[in-house]
């Protein structure tokens, strides 16, 4: 039959106590749900350039398969880098997880240039948009970590894609002290209020305008982490309704080694 609980006067004390230590653990459930929950749609939003690249190549493929050369290369190029590249992408979104970004890079010389049109051609290709890119010079050597250099760019100019319908251009400046990358698009621009906060995770601008693109509020923050590991800096110029230029300084390689470099010696 029902047993009853009797609650003596200082049993209640107790009670309370277990149903706040009973709420607090709810809470941090929930909490730790949302986190989770969040994660997911970031990674599949992080996740789903390098497959759409992937995606209409093989659909290229697909069509054409052994009837153009050229392609198939092209091709089967675009295809291994960019489950490279989802391998790293993976390998960040479990360090965002966790905590931190994974900051570290391993720098070697590299030709920013081919860099930008590498990626300009990957992304013409996936979204059909113009992504020009001019450059003062060529090549223009950094100290970079190739695959973080591209994840980084790739991130800029999808973003120029996602919030305008004009060209992207891609700009590059080799400086006496420095060199300077820029990705400027004619879009929607950010709300000079917001401009601080663009590198925070999780942030974006207006959560009903930006859902439409799908985002997280999570790429930049990413960026941020890479320019951070690169020693470079990096500003933001943007005006509601004419645009965006994001800039990023990288510290000058050694004259001397790039000479070495594009002479052909040993370093
Ligand atoms: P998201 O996945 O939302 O694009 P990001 O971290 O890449 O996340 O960017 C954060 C926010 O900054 C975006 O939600 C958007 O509101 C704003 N933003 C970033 N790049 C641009 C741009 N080129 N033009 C206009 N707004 C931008």
């Amino acid at each position: 039959s029902f047993q009853k609980i009797d609650i003596k006067p200082d049993a209640k004390d107790e009670l309370a106590q277990m149903s706040h230590t009973f709420n607090e653990m709810m809470e941090l459930l929930e909490e730790n749900y949302d986190k989770q929950q969040r994660f997911v749609s970031d990674a599949s939003h992080e996740l789903r350039t390098p497959l759409t690249v992937i995606e209409s190549y093989a659909s290229l493929l697909k069509r054409w398969g052994m009837k153009k050369p050229d392609l198939l290369e092209e091709a089967v190029d675009a295809i291994y880098d960019e489950s490279q590249r989802m391998k790293g992408l993976t390998k960040q979104m479990l360090a965002l997880a966790t905590g931190e970004p994974d900051k570290t890079v391993i720098l070697q010389q590299i030709d920013l240039v081919k860099s930008a049109e590498d990626t300009a051609k990957r992304l013409r290709q996936a979204y059909r948009r113009e992504i020009v890119v001019t450059a003062n010079e060529k090549p223009i050597y950094i100290l970079g970590d190739p695959e973080r250099i591209k994840q980084l760019l790739f991130i800029f100019v999808e973003n120029g894609l996602k919030y305008s319908d004009d060209d992207i251009r891609i700009t590059l400046d080799q400086k006496i002290n420095n060199v300077v990358l820029s990705i400027q698009d004619k879009g929607i621009g950010i709300p000079k209020d917001d401009i601080p906060n663009v590198f925070e995770r999780f942030f974006r601008v207006d959560k009903a305008r930006s859902r439409q693109t799908g985002g997280s509020g999570l790429g930049l923050s990413i960026a941020k982490a890479i320019i951070d590991a690169h020693g470079a800096k990096v500003d933001v110029q943007s005006e509601e309704g004419k645009g965006t230029t994001f800039r990023i300084s990288f510290p000058q390689v050694n004259k001397k080694q790039n000479e070495k470099q594009s002479g052909g010696e040993k370093v």
